[in-house]
């Protein structure tokens, strides 16, 4: 039986520290600010963007969400990032995404100063991390690292990732080479994901596919690290089957309650450090 990872008390414990960071700077006169750009009325987006006020809340960050109709131009919102990248009392800036069709997505992320790049999803912060420089990490992935270095050792490990997008698959098996695990990444051809998966220590999926990985496709003892969310029949689940891989991984990570509150708690981290900068 698994050891349920309680990704809301990890997050919950990181942000304490992030907390004396915090007044720490403000004694210094300095109050870390993040400004979240929200267009149009996706309910997730605005979901994410509330749990984000409300941490930042919680631990003295002072954070300003801009709401705009999904008619606002890309010329627009580039003007706007050009304002808030010049605003010295500004330290992180974060898009929500998706963004509407008219707008070019990457020119977005582009434009975003690779300094105040919160989300680390600009090609300057991602080429750094690639080379294993220090730099404002992708906060999923860097979410995901931490709570699976509150189990066990990275190095010599074999991590077994599943997805392979931009924003968590790719950037999250990178980490983990970067700690000196043996990394696989699989994806939609895939041939024998089983066969794959099986070889894993840590397994980590993000997907997008309620039940996509059965008891049979994990090795037992493993790590496993669940990142998808799927709505089904009006609840979230993970893309493992929680309650059958639980009676065989030594730890794994439920939906919700995993990954998630470490997401936002990283993007928090993320503006401290930027703010600790000076
Ligand atoms: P994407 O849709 O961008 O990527 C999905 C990946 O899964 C692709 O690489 C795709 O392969 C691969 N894939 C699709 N079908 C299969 C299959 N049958 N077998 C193996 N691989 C497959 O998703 P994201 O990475 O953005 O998100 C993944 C999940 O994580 C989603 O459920 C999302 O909601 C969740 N998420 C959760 C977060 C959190 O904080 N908890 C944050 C971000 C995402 P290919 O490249 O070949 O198409």
């Amino acid at each position: 039986m698994a050891v349920v990872i309680d990704g809301k008390q990890v997050a919950a414990s990181y942000r304490e520290t992030l907390k004396e960071r915090v007044a720490d700077l403000r004694a210094h006169g300095i109050v870390p600010k993040l400004k979240v750009v929200l267009i149009g009325d996706d309910p997730a987006s605005h979901s994410y963007v509330r749990g984000k006020e409300r941490a930042a809340e919680e631990i003295g960050i002072d954070s300003q969400v801009l709401r705009f109709d999904e008619t606002i131009s890309e010329k627009e919102l580039l003007d706007l990032i050009d304002m808030m990248n010049a605003d010295e009392e500004v330290h992180g800036i974060l898009v929500q995404l998706p963004l509407p069709k008219h707008i070019d997505e990457s020119r977005v992320i582009m434009r975003i100063s690779p300094e105040k790049d919160v989300d680390g999803f600009h090609p300057e912060n991602v080429g750094k991390m690639m080379l294993g420089l220090d730099t404002l990490l992708p906060c999923t992935p860097h979410g995901i690292l931490h709570l699976a270095k509150t189990q066990t050792e990275i190095a010599g490990k074999h991590v077994v990732v599943v997805g392979r997008s931009q924003i968590v698959g790719k950037p999250v098996g990178m980490l983990f080479l970067n700690e000196s695990a043996t990394v696989t990444y699989c994806h939609s051809k895939t041939s024998d994901l089983g066969e794959m998966t099986r070889q894993a220590d840590i397994l980590i999926v993000a997907v997008g596919r309620a039940r996509l990985v059965t008891a049979d496709m994990v090795k037992p003892g493993a790590l496993v690290i669940d990142v998808g969310v799927n709505r089904v029949e009006g609840r979230l689940v993970g893309d493992v089957d929680y309650e059958a891989v639980k009676e065989k991984a030594s730890a794994i990570t439920p939906v919700p309650g995993g990954v998630g509150p470490m997401t936002i708690t990283m993007l928090m981290h993320n503006t401290v450090e930027v703010a600790s900068r000076g």
